[in-house]
């Protein structure tokens, strides 16, 4: 039996190919995993590091999920009996100026791998949704609360979710575990993969980052008048590794989900940017310049998760704290300057 990890040389993904070749050889046999990705925002060399950590090999096949010939083949060839579905385009920005783009690659993408899921009876899914379908509904979010989206990259989490709820109301075969990340940062504590983002990044933390390494001169702190502790934004920023471990409890869980479970995977903690960057400051021993900056447009003041579903049906809940996230980011940063 085989697992297939679209994606998986990415940030989340390589992350979460490491945990399920430790933990889950650890607990029940091991599934053989075979990589999807087009390389569009990530390297081999990602291949290379998580044979370094982990003694094991994948077996990498580069293509796009959007090509259904190369998806047959793929499912024709090997024996898969479930999927963790990580691949996408990601930027909120880029999303606005490539709409298409984010439609066909996210939304078309998704459906084409479902088309050649269902004609193999393949009916196992872990799919990558996001905090952002929560729009702007009040902080702590829990699943049952109303979605909604305000940029072209939410809006394909959205379809994709209502796609994959319409599918397992259509056939009760289907087990789906969607899970919507809060903030991933952090990196595995060997320093050798982390995030890699291409150009200037637009998150927080691999700014921060880039700021402390001396690849960037400042940080823009975007608005110091929300209602919060210190006027900053406040995020439920997420360890990569406990939320690697989140699909692998996924995965072992599928088979109490019957049809479609959006589930967080969060912390329930709220951090500020200037907690952040003070905490980043104290661990790195480097200076971080920043300025205040005018509010980033759609940005909300406080968004963290309730992260009781998670606990109550995979038996999960995070276990790094802000310090361990932030050590691992600078043990990563500092190794890798340039990243991979
Ligand atoms: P990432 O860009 O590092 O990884 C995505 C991988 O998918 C990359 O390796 C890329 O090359 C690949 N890819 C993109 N389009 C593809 C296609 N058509 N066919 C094959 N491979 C393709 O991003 P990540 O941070 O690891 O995110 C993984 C998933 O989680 C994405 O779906 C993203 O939207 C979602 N997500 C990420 C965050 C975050 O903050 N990182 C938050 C919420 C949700
Ligand atoms: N942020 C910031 N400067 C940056 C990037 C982000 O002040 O260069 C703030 C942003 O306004 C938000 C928080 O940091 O309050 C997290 O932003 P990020 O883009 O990482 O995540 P998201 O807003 O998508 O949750």
């Amino acid at each position: 039996m085989s697992l297939l990890i679209t994606g998986g040389t990415g940030y989340i993904g390589s992350h979460t190919v490491v945990e399920l070749q430790t933990l889950v050889s650890e607990q029940t046999p091991s599934q053989d995993i075979i990589i999807v990705d087009d390389l569009s925002n990530s390297s081999t060399v990602v291949l290379d590091r998580v044979k370094q950590i982990t003694n094991k090999t994948v077996t990498f096949i580069k293509a796009d999920v959007c090509d259904y010939n190369a998806i047959n083949a793929i499912f024709d060839q090997y024996d898969i009996d479930a999927v963790i579905h990580f691949a996408g385009h990601k930027a909120v920005g880029e999303s606005n100026e490539k709409p298409l783009s984010y439609y066909h690659n996210n939304v078309s993408g998704t459906v084409t791998l479902l088309q050649v899921m269902a004609e193999h009876n393949v009916k196992k899914l872990v799919f990558s949704s996001s905090a952002t379908v929560y729009g702007d509904n009040v902080s702590p979010l829990n699943e049952s609360m109303p979605t909604s989206a305000t940029n072209p990259y939410g809006q394909t989490k959205l379809m994709v979710e209502h796609i994959l709820f319409d599918l397992a109301k259509s056939d009760s075969e289907w087990s789906i575990a969607c899970l919507r990340y809060f903030n991933p940062i952090g990196a595995h504590s060997s320093g050798l993969i982390g995030e890699n983002p291409n150009g200037i990044p637009n998150n927080l933390l691999p700014y921060v980052a880039q700021v402390a390494v001396g690849r960037l001169a400042q940080l823009q702190v975007f608005g110091d008048d929300y209602d919060t502790v210190d006027g900053t934004g406040v995020r439920d920023y997420i360890h990569v590794v406990d939320l690697a471990q989140g699909h692998v409890k996924a995965l072992q869980n599928l088979d109490k989900i019957s049809g479609c479970k959006a589930i967080n995977l969060g912390t329930g903690n709220g951090t500020s940017v200037l907690e952040i960057v003070n905490t980043f400051k104290e661990i790195s021993g480097q200076d971080i310049p920043y300025k205040i900056a005018p509010r980033r447009a759609g940005d909300l003041a406080t968004v963290y998760a309730n992260a009781d579903l998670a606990n109550e049906l995979l038996g999960w809940q995070a276990t790094r704290n802000l310090y361990t996230m932030i050590e691992d980011t600078w043990r990563w940063q500092s190794e890798n300057p340039q990243g991979f």
